[in-house]
């Protein structure tokens, strides 16, 4: 396995001593292919499932030509062109219950929305604006032909895509999909993501912790980001800062998974044996990254299997698994195109030390006041603050080539929460 190396050489902007953020993600992004494997399932199982094959539609949405209001169906060529048209009354059309037979001339039908347009019938007269005298119903003039009438195939012609392959599905894709009378749909096979936590100091929660010991918060971390991305995880526990329990770690993950996880062991003073070590396993682009938090993190492959060793601070590890692994592992899952997490621009409230030549991710809370959005940096910023990670609401991300932050400046932040 020459090629991830020899493609990354040519790449431009690439040193892996110190790559640029954007051009880490694009080259992670280039480089991993979907899973093959598809599956059909049924509507509901297929909430967080990605289109594996364009929907295509079986018919025409809508189904017939339907009144968009309530109202009068009527021929518009029975409408006099100055002054009130009087017609017949000569039955109803309700959403479900059409009208039988045809509109005679100077006939109208009762019809409300959603109800098919009689034969004969074009145009729909609200009911608003017409006057009834028993059955005769009087309709004023300038009508405009065709108008309220929603034509059949006008959101959809059958034998069109409905959902094109890629899509990550909804509930609002779940619905279109039902719509269509459709029981099931094809989608990419989960991706299976094997991770592991490394250190000597590392304690699982429910055992007494040690002299310098930390319980292993990455594991719980990583499990629920992975978990929200529909991933399948394999769950391989803490591994000891050995190369021989390592390498076996490994091995293991690359022998079941499409992408392997690891945390910890790769900044200074340890770096260099995991580098040995997967250097020797499979490919690795060890990089170090013009970012921070997460400026140790390895990217490389080991046997197929993706591997994505970030740093072993738990807010290095959150961050760099929301700026590069998400993105990888949606297109794992067959997702395309992959869009970047959406940023948007609004003042920030805090001054912000930052040093130009690197991004930085820090952690922010958005807020309203005055009906204007703002943002303010959390307390602590230290990459091993957890819990100003659950404070915050976004991540605000200050450019590479920008310096400090004063307060009342624009930046760009990253919401943790969106409507799905
Ligand atoms: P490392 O990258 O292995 O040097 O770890 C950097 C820092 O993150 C150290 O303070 C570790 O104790 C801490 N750390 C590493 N792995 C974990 C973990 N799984 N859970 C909580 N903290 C960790
Ligand atoms: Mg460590």
């Amino acid at each position: 396995m020459t090629s991830l190396l020899k493609t990354l050489s040519c790449a431009d902007g690439y040193d892996p001593e110190s790559l640029n953020a954007e051009r880490a993600r694009q080259i992670i992004l280039d480089l991993v292919e979907p899973v093959a494997d598809v599956e059909r399932v049924g509507v509901r199982e297929a909430l967080g499932r990605v289109l594996a094959e364009d929907v295509i539609s079986p018919m025409n949405v809508p189904g017939h030509d339907n009144s968009a209001m309530d109202g009068y169906a009527v021929r518009f060529a029975d409408l006099r062109a100055e002054g009130e048209s009087a017609l017949r009354l000569a039955g109803t059309a309700f959403a479900g219950r059409a009208f039988e037979g045809r509109l005679g001339a100077g006939e109208c039908v009762r019809i409300m929305t959603g109800g098919v347009i009689p034969a004969g019938a074009d145009t729909v007269v609200i009911q608003e604006v017409v006057r009834a005298e028993g059955d005769r119903i009087v309709v004023p003039a300038h009508q405009r032909p065709g108008q309220n009438v929603r034509r059949a195939g006008e959101d959809l012609r059958a034998g069109t895509p409905a959902i094109r392959a890629g899509k990550w599905l909804r509930p609002a894709e779940l619905g279109l999909i039902a719509s269509l009378g459709l029981g099931e749909v094809a989608v990419r096979r989960r991706p299976r993501i094997a991770f592991f936590s490394t250190g000597d100091e590392l304690a699982s929660i429910g055992t007494p912790l040690g002299e310098g010991e930390v319980y292993d918060s990455n594991r719980y971390t990583i499990h629920g980001m992975l978990a929200r991305l529909g991933c399948e995880i394999v769950d391989l526990g803490v591994v000891r800062d050995d190369p021989a329990a390592i390498e076996a770690a490994f091995r293991l993950a690359a022998a079941q998974a499409d992408a392997i996880v690891t945390s910890g062991g790769v900044s200074v003073g340890e770096a260099d044996f995991i580098r040995e070590l997967m250097a020797r396993l499979g490919e690795v682009a060890f990089w170090k990254i013009a970012m921070r938090p997460g400026r140790p993190m390895a990217f490389g492959r080991i046997e197929g299997a993706w591997l994505f060793g970030l740093p072993g601070n738990p807010v290095a590890v959150m961050v760099t698994f929301y700026e590069f692994v998400r993105d990888a592992l949606l297109k794992l899952s067959g997702v395309s195109p992959v869009e970047p997490l959406p940023r948007f621009r609004v003042p920030c409230v805090t001054p912000l030390k930052k040093r130009p030549g690197r991004s930085e991710f820090q952690r922010g809370i958005l807020f309203r006041e005055d009906g204007e959005w703002k943002v303010r940096a959390t307390g602590a910023q230290g990459s091993g603050v957890l819990r100003s990670m659950s404070e915050a609401n976004c991540i605000v991300v200050v450019e590479h080539a920008r310096g400090n932050v004063e307060p009342g400046e624009l930046v760009d932040v990253q919401p943790f929460d969106g409507l799905i």
